[in-house]
């Protein structure tokens, strides 16, 4: 289920919230400590879904500046008219005496992290007198999320609990597969009641959050940052789609070591491996595919029970998105031509950057027969990449003076929110290059709208994304998917 918080100002401003929330929530929460003056007559009548009324104060981290006992007294108010929920927080539960057919959920919020002993901590408010235990904190790191669900699995009480925060944001949509009873959604951006609070739209559209259950799978992209990526967007269209009873949700993860105890532990059946994780995870690694091995990168993992295989499923990705553009580009002018040989064979290729993604190109376009040449502002790196691909390399202020058929950004220069940037100076673009820039958000970076402007013919990131994310999802769910290599991507499930 389902429960919008209402965060309106006004006693009107809410009612307006209330009817829209009841059109797409299971329940509502009326947060009377956000409402100037509010009329609970008013707010209660006629409603079409059952309500969950909460007055939290501001040391409680609600917004209600009164006293005390005018604070509990609304509370009161609202069971008298038969509010069907009331929220009260667990060192006040003596307040409240009689609740007659309102049930109690009795809370604890932490705003400052996930202590220690939630065990503990759960079993005081279930032994409360409450109907619905609710015990939110906040994540400081991606594991703590896994001790919450830990604690749900453990309990048959009836139960709310996440992780608020950024890093908490996936236990607002697994907790449900746990256990947790509900979850909350903001109505809209900006009417959040918590931070790292979904909206409804993305909880019920790219989420499918109601029909979570014990079964569901669970896959999702580890990085960091993560917040740019479109993949669950793809991925869990392509569930959705196909039936699968999956969710892949986007993990930001600095110790990846200690995640990868919870991949195992949880059974996360799949990942997607983006920034800085690419090369580092394979150690975790118990077989990496060959390709991905000579790469030395991995972009996709599977869980076989709790065996980690790896592959690699950008370079056929890049490689095939690059061909495309260059064979449309030539279409129009070719008399002749020998598709058995790819367009980028025997052409003088600048790879900008040397990490995970640089290295799974260059091996791509050598296996083609291009001249690469390395640029990148780590010499050593770079240096590693040449002399395990055995290709050339220069320094960036050569760019300039280079002939470059084909230019290949591989670096996060020009990334969201960075748009102002651009890895390489106006100069090094010439009329009839072609520039690919593997970023996919924005679509176009100032990197591609300069190429544009010079006259290169210019490729974006979003082909070679929706490539490599078919090549995964076809791993994660043994189907075929439209829009692979060698299948320009036509259908591309919830991506736009
Ligand atoms: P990575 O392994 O961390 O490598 C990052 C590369 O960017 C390194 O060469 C690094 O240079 C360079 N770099 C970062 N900041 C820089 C700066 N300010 N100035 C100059 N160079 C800088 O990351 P990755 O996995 O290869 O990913 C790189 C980019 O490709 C990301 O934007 C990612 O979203 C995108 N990507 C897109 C797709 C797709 O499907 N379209 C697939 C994979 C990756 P140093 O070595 O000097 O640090």
């Amino acid at each position: 289920m389902i429960c919008i918080p209402i965060t309106a100002g006004s006693n009107h401003e809410a009612l307006k919230d209330l009817r829209l929330a009841c059109a797409s929530a299971d329940l509502v929460e009326l947060r009377l400590d956000y409402i100037d003056r509010p009329d609970l007559d008013s707010l209660l009548r006629d409603r079409p879904r059952p309500v969950i009324v909460t007055n939290r104060a501001v040391d409680q981290g609600g917004m209600y500046s009164g006293n005390e006992s005018s604070r509990i007294d609304m509370l009161k108010k609202a069971i008298d008219l038969g509010a069907d929920y009331i929220d009260i927080e667990h060192d006040c539960v003596d307040k409240i005496k009689d609740i007659g057919a309102t049930k109690l959920i009795v809370s604890y919020h932490n705003f400052q992290e996930t202590p220690h002993d939630i065990g503990r901590i759960h079993s005081g408010l279930a032994n409360s007198g409450a109907h619905i235990a609710k015990l939110v904190t906040f994540a400081n790191r991606i594991e703590d999320n896994y001790r919450i669900f830990e604690m749900l699995e453990n309990s048959d009480f009836p139960t709310i609990s996440f992780c608020m925060g950024e890093l908490g944001q996936v236990s607002r949509i697994l907790s449900l597969k746990y256990g947790g009873i509900f979850t909350f959604a903001s109505l809209d951006k900006g009417k959040e009641s918590a931070p790292g609070q979904l909206t409804i739209d993305d909880l019920t559209n790219i989420y499918h959050a109601r029909e979570i259950g014990k079964t569901t799978a669970v896959y999702g992209l580890i990085g960091n940052p993560v917040d740019h990526s479109m993949g669950h967007v793809f991925h869990n269209g392509v569930f959705n789609k196909t039936g699968v009873d999956a969710r892949y949700l986007r993990f930001k993860v600095d110790d990846l070591g200690g995640f990868i105890d919870s991949v195992k532990r949880f059974d996360i059946k799949g990942l997607s491996v983006t920034i800085p994780h690419k090369e580092s995870i394979i150690q975790f690694i118990d077989e990496v595919d060959p390709v991905a091995e000579q790469i030395g990168a991995v972009n996709t993992v599977i869980n076989d029970q709790g065996r980690l295989s790896g592959c690699n499923t950008d370079a056929p990705a890049a490689v095939s998105a690059l061909e495309e553009v260059m064979i449309n580009d030539a279409a129009g002018d070719r008399t002749e031509g020998n598709d058995a040989v790819s367009p980028v064979c025997n052409r003088n290729v600048t790879i900008i950057g040397a990490g995970g993604a640089a290295r799974a190109i260059v091996f791509g376009l050598r296996e083609k027969g291009a001249n690469i040449t390395v640029v990148n502002r780590n010499h050593d790196r770079a240096r590693r990449l040449v002399d395990d691909a055995g290709c050339d390399y220069a320094a960036p202020d050569r760019l300039t003076e280079m002939n470059t058929d084909i230019l290949i950004n591989t670096t996060s220069v020009g990334m969201f929110p960075h748009v102002d940037e651009s890895p390489v100076p106006e100069a090094v673009l010439k009329e009839g290059m072609v520039v690919f820039d593997i970023i996919y958000n924005p679509r176009e970076t100032k990197l591609l709208k300069i190429a544009r402007r010079k006259g290169c013919t210019i490729l974006d990131g979003t082909e070679m994304f929706i490539k490599q994310a078919v090549l995964q999802s076809e791993l994660f769910t043994g189907l075929r998917v439209a829009g692979g290599p060698g299948k320009r991507a036509k259908i591309t499930p919830g991506f736009a």
